[in-house]
């Protein structure tokens, strides 16, 4: 193999590692520092969901904390140092079949004998102008990454489900009152977190209510909200609202090439191997429990440690 590698050298990188967020970027710093050169497909937003966060303080090594894309930007030089060479284009069709894996970005298409995922999920929005308007202005969508900022404050969650529990659970901490927002009548969550979140005092949950608007000039101040039985608004005060309502896998060019489980996520078969040999996954992307930009991070470095091992041994 080694001749064939070798005049092939060129069009065949060892690595591609598609996604930029913490995953991808510590899976590139590590592959590159193994000399695997690594080309990481960095997305036209690249980055991941760290760029659309305003100060970061759960990042270990920051003790005043980081903004998210400054965090970002330092993942990328740190990368970029070793030699990891990054794309900023969208990877738009993937083909795994056979080896050497072909990934088309832009107008290329790109060949690699092993391939890292880690493209990340996105949090679903409710989809106001107003909602978008003041996100990262009181309007967030991880309560563990932002809540620390609503201290001594009234806040609300919209959502039912155990994401939205947990949510609602985390801020207690620091509000004085969560008001959780359901949609229906009863609440999607597991039963344990139900009896959680109604048990803890801070904790109030309004059943049928749907935010119309999110309200504030510069800074979030409340919610209109809308009654789904009565038809009737009324004025939530609100220093802050965490929009819980689920988060979608971005999987979508991965289907019918990967193992995905019923949500769409990459269901890994150990570890950071997929049911295809030679592709791993890292991150949000397989990952809807813990979701932090440090366990990104630690997949992404066990993606390319597992990434290397393969590229060395014998692959039949
Ligand atoms: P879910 O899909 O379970 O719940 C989404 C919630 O958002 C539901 O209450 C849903 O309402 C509501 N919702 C959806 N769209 C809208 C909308 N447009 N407007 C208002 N409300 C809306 O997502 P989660 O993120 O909560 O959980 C995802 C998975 O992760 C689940 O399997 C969950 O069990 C798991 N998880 C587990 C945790 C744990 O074990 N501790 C913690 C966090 C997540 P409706 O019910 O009416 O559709």
């Amino acid at each position: 193999m080694g001749g064939q590698a070798g005049i092939m050298k060129s069009e065949i990188h060892k690595l591609i590692i598609i996604g930029s967020g913490p995953a991808g970027l510590t899976a590139a710093l590590y592959a590159a520092r193994a000399n695997l050169n690594p080309l990481v497909i960095g997305g036209l937003t690249f980055g991941g969901q760290l760029m659309i966060t305003t100060e970061v303080e759960n990042f270990p090594g920051f003790p005043k904390g980081v903004q998210g894309p400054e965090l970002m930007q330092a993942m990328i030089e740190q990368a970029e140092r070793f030699g990891a060479k990054i794309i900023y284009d969208d990877a738009t069709k993937v083909d795994f079949s056979h080896k050497p894996f072909k990934v088309s970005a832009g107008h290329e298409d790109h060949m690699a004998e092993s391939v890292i995922i880690a493209t990340g999920a996105s949090s679903l929005w409710l989809g106001l102008p107003s909602e978008e308007r003041l996100r990262g202005k009181g309007v967030s969508s991880c309560a563990t990454c932002d809540g620390f900022f609503f201290k001594g404050k009234e806040v609300a969650v919209i959502g039912g489900g155990d994401a939205a529990l947990e949510e609602a659970l985390y801020l207690t901490k620091f509000a004085t009152k969560v008001t959780v927002l359901n949609r229906s009548d009863k609440l999607r969550a597991s039963k344990i977190m139900q009896d959680r979140a109604l048990a803890n005092p801070k904790i109030g949950v309004l059943y049928n209510k749907t935010v119309e608007e999110f309200l504030g000039a510069d800074y979030l101040t409340g919610l209109r909200i809308k009654d789904a039985v009565s038809g009737q608004t009324e004025e939530l005060p609100a220093g802050g609202t965490f929009v819980a309502i689920g988060h979608k896998p971005n999987t979508e060019i991965f289907k019918g090439q990967i193992t995905l489980d019923a949500k769409g996520y990459i269901e890994p078969t150990d570890q950071t191997k997929t049911n295809v040999a030679g592709i791993f996954v890292a991150g949000d992307v397989r990952d809807y429990r813990y979701r932090q930009a440090v366990t990104a991070a630690g997949m992404g470095c066990m993606a390319a440690l597992d990434a290397e091992k393969y590229l060395h041994m014998d692959q039949g």
